[in-house]
């Protein structure tokens, strides 16, 4: 029989807006083609600009830079890009990563205040948000999208205002 897994019975969770998960120091935040035209689109600015401003590649995909050790798009402790925040930034701290074993939650709970605290997710909504991650995961890296690019297969606008 499959051993339960530690939050069967659910976490709770409620962000409490410390800002601390974009902060972390040596963390990458990866960003699909459609995460990074929606903030360019929301700071109105051409994907070129949002590019060259806010965005580096790490192995072959592209990141958001980070500003000493603060992600860049945080500004007096809140994200200038919240509504449209990349799903890793939404999904956490229910990461397949974090929730690996009741003590690697425990680790993440020095890092995130809002862990046991306010409502429950329940295993299946904490399921979903995990699946909801990992679709991003596997998204094309760059070195795959510019061979597309290449083969006339990926129409991509400069514009973030489309
Ligand atoms: S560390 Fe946790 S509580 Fe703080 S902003 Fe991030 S998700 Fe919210």
């Amino acid at each position: 029989m499959p051993k339960e897994r530690f939050y069967a019975d659910g976490l709770h969770f409620e962000c409490t807006g410390c800002g601390n998960c974009c902060k972390l120091a040596g963390g990458f935040v990866y960003v699909t083609d459609d995460e990074i035209k929606a903030m360019a689109r929301y700071l109105k600015l051409s994907l070129t600009a949002f590019t060259d401003k806010y965005l580096d590649i790490h192995k072959s995909r592209y990141v958001l830079k980070s500003n000493g050790d603060a992600c860049i798009l945080l500004e007096n402790d809140a994200c200038t890009v919240y509504p449209v925040r990349p799903v890793q930034c939404q999904t956490f701290p229910f990461w397949s990563t974090n929730l690996k074993s009741k003590y690697r939650w425990r680790i993440t709970q020095f890092e995130c205040e809002g862990i046991g605290q306010g409502r429950l997710y329940t295993k299946t909504e904490i399921e979903n948000i995990v699946k909801m991650q990992s679709a991003t995961d596997a998204g094309p890296s760059l070195v795959e999208r510019k061979s597309q690019e290449s083969s006339g297969s990926n129409e991509q606008s400069d514009s973030g205002t489309d």
